[in-house]
């Protein structure tokens, strides 16, 4: 049993406490608590973090890991199939090193700014299972499937997705499907990956509602992403029947299985809709401010009692000004989402990024929390002001964590023990 002490302790799923501990054994939490409650029971020697706020390492709910390196390479569009257009250009051109080293170093960045768990939509399956050797994250992935032709049959891409899923499956492991999103599948593939899903019991992330567009284009059967996608020879017979989320709901996806990434345009009746089929929403404030979306409905899915989580979508997608670089972070997804909503609190903000998010990538009780019997992730960002500055201090933070630790190892271990028990297990 091992104990971490902090001069703050913020658990999200209770209130902070000061001069907090957490107690370790077998990469789980045992306790959490004060540090005068709990310094009895360490065995060893306990390790005192000093200045730090400690809590749960972040849930990053929404990335592409491989188009990390596409960072500040496509302008915001004013049209989004523009943008649709631009990525499908820059992609060929990317050899699978590319991928591979683009993957890595998104996956290096989110470990410095305290993700430990990311929900990754994978592009190239072939990077796998060697992309999650170079990261200490746990990652979940979502293989990713599109298709807007019958020229190769769903059934074929489901079946070769399936295929690799049972290729890569092993204790430890997380994988799950994402047909891409409504406009970029046919009905069928989305039919058929539901029906697997039951089954099987596999999670899926698809995109959905993201911009006015497709929001047009499913709703009424019009518009200038209709247009396109029509001459591109995608059978459009399922377009002007209802919103996006509708058209998820009649091909049998809505289910507390899914992930549905951005949902930034809502018919009346779809937040309840969701809430009531138990779906998660992923929100992404960079990549949405990156697209100049109508504001996100966040009220209106909270109060429906839909579970809104985080995610930092790709560094394609994240604005990056001369001079700067754009990073994976969540800290920075948080901020943004506390400037577009400033009534907001910080604590809310937090869960959005830590516990929800488990419950959306299907952790619960396991990732996003300090409480007994969840995996020992955690990190540690500078604090030293008082108790109720906290989740102010937090939403603050820049640049790298003081501390990473994922399943009671050190994934960025602090300063002070880097040059002497780097990575060794607690
Ligand atoms: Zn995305």
């Amino acid at each position: 049993m091992r104990l971490l002490r902090a001069r703050a302790l913020v658990p999200v799923s209770g209130p902070p406490v000061a001069d907090g501990a957490v107690l370790m054994a077998g990469g789980r939490i045992g306790k959490v608590g004060r540090w005068r409650d709990l310094r009895r029971e360490a065995k060893g020697k306990p390790l005192d973090l000093g200045e730090v706020a400690l809590m749960p390492g972040l849930v990053n709910a929404h990335c592409h890991l491989d188009y990390t390196d596409m960072a500040g390479q496509l302008a915001p569009p004013t049209v989004f199939s523009d943008w649709l257009k631009l990525i499908t250009e820059a992609k060929q051109g990317w050899s699978l090193a590319d991928y591979q080293a683009s993957w890595t170093r998104g996956a290096q960045m989110l470990a410095r700014t305290g993700t430990t768990t990311v929900g990754d939509i994978e592009a190239v399956p072939r990077l796998l299972p060697g992309a999650w050797r170079t990261t200490p994250l746990r990652v979940v992935s979502f293989l990713e499937m599109i298709g807007i032709t019958n020229r190769r049959p769903p059934a074929t891409v489901l079946a070769e997705a399936n295929e690799t899923v049972e290729k890569l499956s092993a204790p430890g492991r997380r994988l799950g499907l994402s047909p891409h999103a409504p406009y970029s599948t046919v009905p069928e593939l989305l039919r058929l990956t539901a029906r697997t899903s039951r089954q099987q019991r596999w999670r899926l992330a698809v995109h959905v509602a993201e911009s006015a567009l497709e929001f047009e284009m499913f709703t009424h059967g019009r518009g200038s992403m209709y247009d396109w996608l029509k001459r591109s020879g995608r059978d459009m017979t399922d377009c002007g029947l209802g919103s996006p989320v509708r058209h998820l709901g009649r091909c049998g996806l809505l289910s507390p299985r899914l992930l549905a990434v951005h949902v930034n345009y809502l018919a009346r009746g779809d937040a309840d809709m969701l809430a009531r089929r138990g779906v998660h929403v992923a929100h992404c404030p960079r990549s949405h401010a990156y697209f100049r979306h109508d504001p996100f409905p966040l009220r209106r899915l909270a109060r429906a009692g839909v579970n809104i989580c985080l995610g930092t979508d790709s560094l394609a997608t994240v604005y990056q000004g001369r001079r700067q670089s754009a990073e994976l972070n969540l800290f920075a997804e948080m901020r943004s989402l506390a400037a577009a909503n400033p009534q907001l609190r910080g604590r809310k903000i937090l869960e959005m990024a830590s516990v929800n998010g488990a419950q959306a990538l299907g952790l619960e009780g396991r990732a996003g929390v300090l409480r007994a019997g969840a995996w020992a992730d955690l990190i540690a960002v500078s604090f030293s002001g008082p108790l109720r500055t906290v989740y102010r201090a937090i939403l603050e933070h820049n640049g790298e964590v003081a501390a990473s630790m994922i399943g009671g190892r050190w994934a960025l271990a602090p300063d002070w023990t880097r040059a002497t028990s780097s990575n060794s297990p607690l």
